[in-house]
């Protein structure tokens, strides 16, 4: 499209300008840039254990477990699935499949055997990098497989049929097979619904992640970008992309250390934050509240951090204000990120300093070395300063679409190369993004994905249940909880227990259903959609429910 044509009239830019981008290397080689200046500076802190893992360690560990992937046979291409909680393990495998071109699929390890399996199957990894206590998910889900169609590597000791990860942990640098890496080639795989349907592969190259944390850190902005000497706190699971890439890969480019954490603990997380004086804190709102309203916080002294930054969902004014009050040193402000953007869209610059002072309840500003606008879902067209509309981003940095489904990926990046988020926001007159409304069916519980299609997909397999559909409901602790209308089938007798435990039993808990409305009809558009808005609108006055 020419720039002037009304779909394109309105496009925003970041307030900086662009940078030079280095997205021809590998990521593993773009992380480990620097490697020869930082190789004795800590880069992975294990927080439980205590151990720190040099940046130098940190690479040729990565480099050896490499060299031993390959000699298990994965090459070019194959995908390793990771389905580990934070650890430095997941770190090594993370880059080792970078380092021999394969690519790596990142699982919730609290994921039932049957959404594993999905995810597996649809992914078709070669290998499952886990630990013992979740091999028998893998095995619940199709026993047959393990030790077949693909290898099981568990991190300690491993069950019958698995193997070690020091079986190969420990290959030998000198057998790295040489590998020619192009920038569009695949690194990693995390599975998304994207704005509808079931969760999809999201093919992301070694260009997407390295332009995308290149935008964040790269360059100069001394308020904000990351340094050699900050501690990023790593609490976030390292299978999302947020904290992949936002924290893990930034904190690598930077030369930054990364405080690994398992789970979260507010105690735990105090205490470390004090140990190991981290400066910068990634976190989600539902953190943020933990921050802003646990007494214990007032125990710890939290002073070495300069730097909070939320995303993965909406954080309202006052917790912002609320964590403002914990922290009064540092500077805090909000990411807006998709898994199929890179996944940082915008972020706020300088906080509420200079020179880029940010609104609070503002995302910030579009990344460098990308193009937003702000389109009306009617007309299309592109819309100026304070109009919501559908955000739509264009750069380097998107992923280059879903796995094996060339539908999917039409309908979010269009011809133009803009990717369509779903998210209904705007950008005010200092061209800060406000995001207030999505209009993809996408549920988000704390930050974690919960798709409606997957549920209505399971509520419709219950000999009971006729038609069914699965819409977001506020919360307070939660952000979002998935609620579901379910229609009976004739003369069939059903408690809304009965179908919480149904679904309970088959899915991961923050997609468990915290209410069901028994209803005669789902509303549906004239070609069988489902009117998502109109049940919205139902459950703003749930009093008029049964
Ligand atoms: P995911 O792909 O899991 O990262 O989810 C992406 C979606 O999370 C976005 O499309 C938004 O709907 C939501 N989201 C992420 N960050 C923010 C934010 N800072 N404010 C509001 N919504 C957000």
């Amino acid at each position: 499209q020419p720039n002037s044509s009304p779909q394109n009239v309105h496009i925003f830019k970041s307030k900086l300008p662009d940078i030079p981008l280095s997205n021809h290397l590998p990521l593993h080689s773009f992380c480990f840039q620097r490697l020869n200046e930082i190789s004795d500076r800590p880069c992975l802190i294990v927080g439980s254990a205590g151990k720190t893992y040099t940046y130098g360690e940190t690479y040729h560990a990565s480099r050896r477990l490499a060299a031993g992937m390959s000699a298990i046979g994965i090459t070019k291409g194959d995908v390793i699935m990771i389905l580990l909680q934070n650890s430095a393990e997941f770190v090594f495998s993370f880059i080792a499949a970078s380092m021999i071109g394969a690519v790596a699929t990142t699982a919730n390890p609290f994921y039932t055997p049957a959404e594993i399996f999905k995810q597996i199957t649809a992914s078709k990894a070669k290998l499952v990098i886990t630990q013992a206590m979740y091999v028998d998910k893998l095995r619940d889900s199709d026993s047959a497989k393990i030790g077949e169609d693909f290898k099981v590597v568990t991190v300690d000791d491993p069950p019958e049929n698995c193997l070690h990860f020091s079986a190969i942990s420990e290959g030998n640098e000198n057998d790295l097979p040489e590998v020619e890496i192009h920038p569009d080639d695949a690194v990693a795989l995390p599975f998304s619904s994207g704005t509808t349907g079931l969760p999809k592969g999201v093919v992301l190259t070694h260009r997407s992640l390295t332009t995308s944390v290149a935008q964040q850190v790269d360059g100069e902005n001394p308020n904000l970008y990351l340094k050699t000497e900050d501690v990023l706190l790593c609490v976030l699971p390292l299978f999302h992309i947020f904290s992949l890439n936002s924290v893990l890969l930034c904190a690598l480019r930077a030369g930054s250390a990364v405080l690994l954490m398992q789970k979260f603990d507010i105690g735990t997380l105090l205490e470390l934050i004090q140990r190991y004086r981290v400066s910068v804190a990634m976190v989600v709102p539902p953190l943020v509240l933990a921050l802003a309203k646990n007494p214990m916080v007032a125990e710890y002294d939290l002073s070495s951090i300069r730097l909070v930054l939320s995303g993965a969902a909406p954080l309202g004014k006052e917790l912002e204000e609320a964590l403002r009050s914990r922290v009064p040193q540092a500077v805090l402000g909000q990411g807006y990120g998709m898994t199929e953007a890179g996944p940082v869209l915008s972020m706020c610059l300088g906080f509420a300093k200079q020179p880029f002072p940010t609104k609070s309840g503002s995302c910030g500003t579009v990344v460098r070395n990308a193009e937003l606008k702000v389109v009306d879902p009617e007309t299309g067209c592109s819309l100026g300063y304070n109009q919501p509309g559908e955000i739509c981003i264009r750069g380097q940095q998107i992923m280059k679409g879903y796995l094996n489904d060339d539908t999917a990926t039409a309908t979010t990046i269009d011809v133009d190369g803009w990717l369509h988020t779903g998210d209904v926001g705007y950008v005010d007159d200092d061209d800060e993004i406000f995001i207030v409304d999505r209009v993809k069916e996408l549920i988000k519980f704390k930050g974690f994905q919960v798709p409606p299609a997957e549920l209505e997909a399971l509520l419709v397999s219950h000999p009971s249940i006729a038609d069914a559909a699965v819409v977001p409901q506020k919360d307070v602790a939660a952000g979002e909880v998935p609620v579901a209308f379910v229609v009976r089938s004739n003369g069939f007798e059903l408690t809304e227990e009965s179908v919480k435990e149904f679904i309970a039993k088959q899915v991961v808990f923050y997609k468990r259903l915290h209410k069901v409305y028994f209803v005669h009809a789902i509303p549906k558009s004239p070609s069988g959609k489902i009117l998502r808005k109109d049940l919205r609108a139902k459950l703003e006055n749930t009093t008029t429910l049964k």
